[in-house]
C-alpha cells in the first residue's frame, strides 16, 4: 500500500526537508498535500519544483480541510496554534497525525491530547533516532546516579528558533526528573542571574544558546565530586528529524486511536527486527 502523506508548514525549514525525504524515499509513500499559511507567497507553486526535484504534481495549498480526503496521514511542523486547528480537522476526518511542533502551553498540550480519543497521534519533541537513544541513556544515568550527581541540560539552536528551552531539552528534563521520582516543574531552574546563592540540591538547570544556523545540540551533564558524565547529541542536518517523522507517519497509519511517541515507533521497529 502506498501511504499518502500531507504536510502542513510545507514551506518551512522542516516542511521542505520532509517533502524532500518523501520524494527520495524508496518505501511506499507519496506526498499528496502540501499546506502553508494562506498569506504565503508560495501558494500554487509545485513542491517538487520548489525543491529542485522536478515537477511533482503537488501544488502548495492553503486549505487542509479541502485536501484531507486525499491523505492517509498528516505531518505537522508549524506553530502550536496552527497544529491545534490542523488536529481538529484530522480528528473530524479520522486522519492520523504526526506532530513535530514544539512550544505548546500545558493547556494546548491537553487540547491536543484530547484528540487522541479519535485518532492515532504521534507527538515527539524530537524525531531523530539518535536523540531518542539519548533519552534512554539519560534515563539510565539518572537512575544509576540518583541525587549524587547534579543534572544540568544545555541546548543550542539556530537564531530563528522561537521557543526556549527547546522541546527536546524539556523532554530530556522530564525524563531525568521522572527517573528520580520527581516532576520537572518541581525541580527545574530556567534562569540564573546575579547573586543566586549556592546550587539547590536536586534541581535541574537549563542553559540555552541561540546562534547562527545550529540545527540542534543537546547535552545532559551529570556532575558529581571529582567526575562528570555528559550525554551529548548534535544534529548536523534536519534530515534526521524528517526521516524519523516520515517513518513515524508510515507506522502510525496501522495504529488505533491513542497518543504515541517516537519511542513507540522505534520500540516497534526493534521488536520487528
Ligand atoms: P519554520 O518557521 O521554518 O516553519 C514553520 C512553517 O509553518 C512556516 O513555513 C509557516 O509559514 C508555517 N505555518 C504557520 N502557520 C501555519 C498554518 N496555519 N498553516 C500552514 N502552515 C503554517 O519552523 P521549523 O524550523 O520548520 O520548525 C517548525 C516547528 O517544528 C517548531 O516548533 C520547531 O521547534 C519544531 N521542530 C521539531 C523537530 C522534531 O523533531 N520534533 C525538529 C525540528 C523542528
Amino acid at each position: 500500500m502506498t501511504v499518502r502523506i500531507g504536510i502542513t508548514g510545507a514551506a518551512g525549514r522542516m516542511g521542505r526537508m520532509l517533502a524532500q525525504t518523501i520524494f527520495r524515499r524508496e518505501a511506499h509513500c507519496q506526498l499528496t498535500a502540501a499546506i502553508e499559511r494562506p498569506a504565503s507567497s508560495l501558494i500554487g507553486a509545485d513542491v517538487g519544483e520548489l525543491l529542485g526535484e522536478g515537477a511533482s504534481g503537488t501544488p502548495v495549498g492553503s486549505d487542509l480541510a479541502a485536501a484531507i480526503n486525499g491523505i492517509d496521514v498528516l505531518i505537522d511542523f508549524t506553530v502550536p496554534e496552527a497544529t491545534l486547528s490542523h488536529a481538529e480537522i484530522c480528528a473530524t476526518h479520522g486522519v492520523p497525525m504526526v506532530v513535530g511542533t514544539t512550544g505548546f502551553t500545558d493547556s494546548q498540550a491537553a487540547q491536543l491530547q484530547a484528540m487522541t480519543r479519535d485518532i492515532p497521534l504521534c507527538k515527539s519533541a524530537n524525531f531523530s533516532p539518535g536523540v531518542n537513544l539519548a533519552f534512554r541513556l539519560a534515563e539510565t544515568a539518572a537512575r544509576a546516579l540518583g541525587e549524587t550527581a547534579d543534572i544540568e541540560i544545555l541546548e543550542a539552536h539556530h537564531r530563528q528558533k522561537i521557543d526556549a528551552p527547546s522541546g527536546t531539552a524539556l523532554a530530556l528534563g522530564d525524563t531525568v526528573a521522572a527517573a528520580r521520582g520527581k516532576k520537572l516543574s518541581e525541580v527545574a531552574v530556567f534562569s540564573r542571574e546575579g547573586r543566586t546563592g549556592a546550587r539547590e540540591p536536586g534541581t535541574i538547570g537549563f542553559s540555552v544558546i541561540r546562534a547562527g544556523d545550529i540545527v540542534g545540540d543537546h547535552t545532559v551533564i551529570f556532575a558529581g565530586d571529582g567526575e562528570r558524565l555528559e550525554i551529548t547529541h548534535k544534529a548536523s542536518s534536519r534530515s534526521a528529524f524528517a526521516s524519523g517523522a516520515v517513518t513515524a507517519a508510515c507506522w502510525l497509519v496501522e495504529q488505533s486511536a491513542g497518543q504515541y511517541s517516537m519511542q513507540d515507533v522505534l520500540a516497534s521497529e526493534e521488536s520487528d527486527s
